[in-house]
């Protein structure tokens, strides 16, 4: 394919970033299983090797499957470069490594997915990095958290677990504000439905895990650049803007210009911390990505129907999916996620804890699985797995309270769904 800038997401989630194999004509992104690459010469070597040419060393670094898959995100994402790594906890690692030392902080979210949360409040400290968490429908607090030592703003864009949608573009005048990238994690809602670079943010995060791959086989995760941020605007960050020790003194900004922090990601965040995608994982993805707009559409009917015949059971308390008029954050569809409100939402049973964990044991079509985005329909109860380790109040803030259960729901069809949740609630609900 040529580079269009027309195409449309549908095409672009086919092509972008493809092309017949050189060597053999594949049409299928062939699988590069190789470790390492043959250099021309001692001279093109040497050239790989000072970032002069851009090419393949070790597969550490860059490999041409994984390749692929950069180019495949960024371009649905509107961005200029991207990094593909290992999990989507390694993406968010990946994320903030350019941007922090010893000393300073993020300003994140309170509804973040539960690893996140504990990835932030707890391990990220032994980096000597710190989160504050923050309600970010209250922007002054988003405001008055931020000081001299914030190096970044963090959110989701559909949170999970669900029902909670971030007002991106507000977020976006705060970061901009302060000189600060803004980081939005855009697991749940995938670019099919938000684009939060459009929005104002400067990075993208993804669990490629999730809707991306979307069938439940590989984890990996990737971090989309805008390009749009001017790294030497301010002494902020200096692995960007200043000579980078770790790459004999190379000014990544001034070389790189809109790639910096791409190629920063590759040669000093993969080379270092290794967190590095492997070909195969970059196949099932990409696999998974050219049906993406497909099965998004299918999610979101699937979930509107689906939350809708929920809201209007009485053994049901309440429905917290976006989707819903009755929902608070139904009014920033419009624009965040303007082709519907994800696939993830969550609901709370009459009985609570003892409830939901019947409910769980009593679903079929529903999987009980600590993962979302899968083709299949799945279902976990929160507050005793995945939010385990939060205090009750973090729970709570996340949207995972002991009464809740959070479904992913699948591309099956909604009639059956239904009917699965139908006897569940009828055992679970006595
Ligand atoms: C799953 C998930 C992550 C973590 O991704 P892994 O691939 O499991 O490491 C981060 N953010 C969100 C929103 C997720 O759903």
């Amino acid at each position: 394919m040529t580079d269009g800038p027309n195409y449309g997401f549908d095409t672009l989630q086919v092509h972008a970033g493809a092309r017949p194999d050189p060597a053999t004509g594949a049409r299928q992104t062939p699988i590069y299983q190789t470790t390492a690459y043959v250099f021309r010469d001692a001279d093109h070597a040497a050239a790989l090797f000072n970032l002069q040419e851009v090419g393949y060393i070790y597969s550490r670094l860059t490999n041409p499957t994984v390749a692929v898959l950069q180019e495949r995100i960024a371009t649905l994402e509107g961005g200029a470069g991207a990094v593909c790594c290992s999990s989507g906890h390694a993406a968010q690692i990946m994320a903030l490594f350019p941007l922090m030392d010893p000393g300073k902080n993020v300003v994140v979210s309170t509804r973040l997915y539960g690893g996140s949360i504990t990835q932030f409040s707890q391990t990220i400290k032994r980096f000597g990095w710190s989160a504050t968490f923050v309600d970010f429908d209250d922007l002054d607090a988003v405001k008055a958290a931020i000081d001299d030592n914030t190096r970044a703003i963090f959110c989701e864009s559909i949170a999970n677990p669900g029902g909670y949608i971030t007002d991106i573009p507000a977020i976006a005048k705060i970061s901009d504000a302060a000189g600060i990238p803004l980081i939005v994690d855009n697991t749940s809602a995938t670019p099919y439905l938000c684009r939060p670079i459009d929005l104002g943010a400067t990075l993208v995060v993804h669990s490629t895990t999730k809707y991306l791959t979307g069938n439940g086989t590989v984890t990996g995760g990737c971090i989309v650049d805008s390009g749009k941020f001017d790294w030497s605007a301010n002494d902020k960050f200096p692995s960007l803007s200043q000579p980078e020790p770790a790459y004999h003194g190379l000014k990544f900004h001034e070389t790189f210009g809109p790639l910096a922090y791409t190629f920063h990601g590759i040669a000093i965040g993969l080379r270092d911390l290794g967190m590095t995608m492997n070909p195969q994982a970059a196949h099932y993805t990409l696999m998974g990505i050219e049906t993406l707009s497909l099965r998004m559409q299918r999610h979101v009917e699937n979930a509107e129907t689906v939350a809708t015949w929920l809201e209007n059971d009485p053994r049901v308390d309440a429905v917290t999916y976006a989707g819903l008029k009755s929902s608070p954050y139904y009014d920033r569809i419009a624009t965040v996620c303007p082709k519907g409100a994800g696939g993830l939402f969550t609901f709370a049973v009459k009985g609570g804890y003892d409830a939901c964990i019947k409910l769980v044991d009593a679903l079929e079509i529903f999987s009980h699985v600590a993962n979302l985005g899968d083709t299949r329909s799945l279902v976990i109860h929160s507050a005793s797995t995945t939010h385990r380790q939060l205090t009750p109040e973090q729970q709570d803030a996340a949207g995972a309270s002991p009464n809740m259960v959070r479904i992913s729901i699948g591309i099956e069809d909604a009639g059956d769904l239904i009917a699965d949740l139908d006897q569940a609630l009828a055992k679970a609900v006595s």
